[in-house]
This record gives C-alpha cells, structure tokens and sequence, in this order.
C-alpha cells in the first residue's frame, strides 16, 4: 500500500458561517464583552445553566464578527486526536484529517467547545497552548506545529451548577480563560423570547415564564437545576400544536427536569395554579 502522506489544503469552513442574523436578546453587557475579548485574543468561558442562551449567544457572536462557528460538543470519550485529527485510509493511500479544532484554527474560525468539563482532562490539556501568547497547535502525528491568525478564538462553556471532584475544571485550565457569566433572562425579557421563539399569545408566554420562575425558586427543595428557557420554549411549542396548556407543562417542564414523584406533583401544582 502507497504511504502518501497528504495535508488537506482545502478548509471547507463556509458551511461553518452564519449568514442570517441570529435571534439574541442581550441581557446585559455580554456581547461588548465578548468583542472586546475577540480583539485582544481573550480566550472566553460561558458559565452558566443548560438551556440559558449561551450556544445562541455564541451564534450571534460568530454573525456579528462574521468568522465561521465550530462547535464541539464535549463528552468522556472525546480525545485529542479527534480534536487535532488523524490519518484516514483512503482506497490506496493514507490522507491526514483536520480534527474540528486544527481545522478551526487554520480558518480562523470560532471554536465553541460546548460542556467543557465533559472532556477528559488529559484531551483538554490539547488547547492550553492555544489559549495563552503562543496561539499554537502542536500536530505531534504530522511534527508540525501551528500558528493561529488573529481572527481566531476559542470559547468554552461550563455549567458550575454540575460542579463535582470529577467534573471540575482545573485551576490550570480555568485561568486561561476570562469568564461571562450567563443566567436565564429576567421575566420580561424571557417573556418576549419564549413569545418570539413559539409565537404564543403574550399572556401565555407570561404564564409560562412565570411557571419557570416558581419552579426555578424550587432549586433548594431537591431540585437540581431550575426549568431553563429551552424547555418554557418547548411547552409554549406543544401548545402552538394543540397540545393543551398544563399537559404541555407537565410534558415540558415537570417530567424533564426530575423523576422524584413528590417533586412532580408540587410541579404540577404550580402549574395548574399558574396555567
Ligand atoms: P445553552 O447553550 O445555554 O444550553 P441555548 O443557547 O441552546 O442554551 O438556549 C436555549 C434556547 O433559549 C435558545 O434556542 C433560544 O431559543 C432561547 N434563548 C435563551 N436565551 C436567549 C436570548 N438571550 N436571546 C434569544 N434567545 C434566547
């Protein structure tokens, strides 16, 4: 078998680009922030709950910056290889391929690795020389070594709300980072985007988000992360189908976010009070 060794020249990152303006409602001072870290080469951390606006956050960004978006969705079994790339059997020769991060890197593009901590630390120790004045990417498997341009940047989030010995980003790894704390938006703005996303009546978006702020008080009676704004869109979605209303919450909210029977049906009677 031939051993071409081939470097992929070609970055297909157009697909990566967001060309229509994403929805985001800003909630505070966020999007200043994140420009002003872009421009100094601040690598970013999103910190906060599922389902609180931080991938849509990022979609935004990568508009309004105009740079390409490469989102890694971060798990246990994820290595560096798959981040930096690997050589692939292709019919008689052996191609390299870009893992999404080199990849991301050569376009300078946004790299998004969503759910940090879910990575094994020994793959995320892969981005440390990124995230300082090197700006590099070591490919140990090519002995290369490559340089970032100055469009890229990478971003993480994290939930500190799953925060455990296990599942804890380290000091070496957290301080490479500035971080922008997300939470899910006040009433009145989680409102008009549970309204804009579903297209329900104004009342009913009210009652849902005021359904999610009672469950969210919750938080300290067992409850291990309060009802984020993804799920209030999933209910008011449910209804826009047909679905009626407190079967849609129960669907939505109080069947997702535990299986403790007790807690269900405190749910469920907020809901029923509420809807
Ligand atoms: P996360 O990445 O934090 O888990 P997402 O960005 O997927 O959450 O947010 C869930 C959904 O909530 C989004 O798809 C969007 O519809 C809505 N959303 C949350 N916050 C905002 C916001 N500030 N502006 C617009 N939409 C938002």
């Amino acid at each position: 078998m031939a051993m071409k060794c081939a470097l992929s020249e070609e970055l297909p990152v157009d697909e990566y680009l967001i060309t229509e303006e994403p929805y985001y409602v800003p909630v505070g001072n966020e999007v200043e922030i994140f420009i002003a870290a872009y421009r100094n080469k601040l690598p970013v951390n999103l910190k906060g709950p599922t389902g609180c606006g931080k991938t849509r956050f990022m979609e935004y960004m990568a508009w309004k910056l105009q740079r390409p978006l490469i989102t890694i969705a971060c798990h246990e079994d994820l290595t560096a290889t798959d981040l930096v790339g690997r050589f692939l059997i292709k019919g008689e020769n052996v191609e390299w391929n870009d893992g999404p991060l080199t990849k991301a890197v050569k376009s300078g593009a946004i790299c998004y690795l969503d759910e940090v901590v879910e990575a094994r630390k020994d793959t995320i120790v892969v981005i440390h020389p990124l995230t300082d004045d090197r700006r590099i990417i070591p490919i140990d498997k090519l002995g290369v070594i490559v340089k970032a341009p100055d469009e890229f940047m990478l971003s993480v989030s994290y939930n500190p709300g799953y925060q455990s010995i296990v599942k804890d980003m380290k000091q070496s790894t957290r301080q490479r980072f500035v971080a922008i704390e997300f939470d899910y938006p006040p009433a009145e703005l989680e409102k008009q985007i549970v309204a804009h996303e579903t297209h329900v009546d104004e009342q009913t978006a009210a009652r849902l988000v005021e359904i999610g702020q009672s469950i969210r008080n919750f938080k300290h009676h067992g409850l291990e992360e309060g009802v984020s704004t993804r799920l209030l869109i999933y209910a008011g979605k449910l209804i826009q189908e047909g679905i009626e209303a407190k079967e849609a919450c129960k669907i939505a909210m109080s069947q997702p976010i535990t299986d403790n029977p007790d807690l269900q049906k405190s749910i469920d009677e907020i809901i029923a009070a509420i809807m």
